[in-house]
């Protein structure tokens, strides 16, 4: 399999050519396929397989192909939700480098800084936000984001966000979200609770594993 046989547009292939990527790891053979008909998705797989193109790639093909209704500043289509800052801006940067030939616009957001700059960035348009709970949740409570236009949610190393006690924060968030979405669980490990939480998150979702 090549990336060219997984029907993602000619900017998205640009990119990734551009990047030097020549195959598609396994979870992204796997994953690609599957966000893009539209499904819920519980993957698994540690990081390291090339699991985050896994999910930005489709993601982003999803969004530039959409007719965008309803585009609002401060209002993000797609929120990937990380359990530290360092992975948020790494899918970030995975999120610029992939789209930099589409006219998406993204952001990312943690705690542990200043809150205001994050605000200004707010005020401009945000298809794709990579952000850590906590802080998101202040922006909530603030009003100062809009999480009503979200059409596709990612929680990336679901494992370590509930290790790191955000289950609470991130049922509040769940909570603001429209209740017709696609939603994809990416976790190293399923324990008992990664999978309670998939199943009141995901409605028939297609499974891979590396
Ligand atoms: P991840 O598991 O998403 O953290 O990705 C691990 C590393 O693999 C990153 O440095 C990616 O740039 C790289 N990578 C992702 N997909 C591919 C691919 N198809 N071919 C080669 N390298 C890749």
């Amino acid at each position: 399999i090549s990336f060219s046989d997984l029907a993602l547009c000619e900017p998205i292939q640009r990119a990734i050519t551009e990047t030097g990527y020549t195959v598609p790891t396994p979870i992204q053979a796997q994953a690609i396929p599957q966000v893009l008909a539209g499904g819920d998705l519980m993957a698994a797989a540690q990081t390291g397989t090339g699991k985050t193109a896994g999910f930005t790639l489709p993601i982003l093909h999803i969004l530039a192909e959409e007719h965008a209704h309803n585009i609002k500043p401060g209002r993000p289509r797609c929120l990937i939700l990380t359990p530290t800052r360092e992975l948020a801006a790494q899918v970030e940067e995975s999120v610029q480098t992939y789209g930099k030939h589409l006219p998406l616009t993204s952001m990312v957001m943690f705690g542990g800084v200043a809150i205001n700059p994050q605000i200004t960035r707010l005020k401009k348009k945000i298809d794709i936000l990579v952000a850590t709970p906590g802080r998101l949740l202040d922006h909530c409570t603030q009003k100062t984001i809009d999480l009503s236009g979200v059409e596709i949610l990612v929680l990336d190393e679901a494992d370590r966000m509930l290790d790191m006690g955000f289950i609470r924060d991130i049922k509040k968030i769940l909570a603001l979200l429209p209740k017709k979405r696609q939603n994809l669980l990416f976790s190293a490990t399923f324990s008992d609770e990664i999978k309670a939480l998939a199943d009141g998150l995901l409605h028939q979702p297609g499974f891979v594993e590396v």
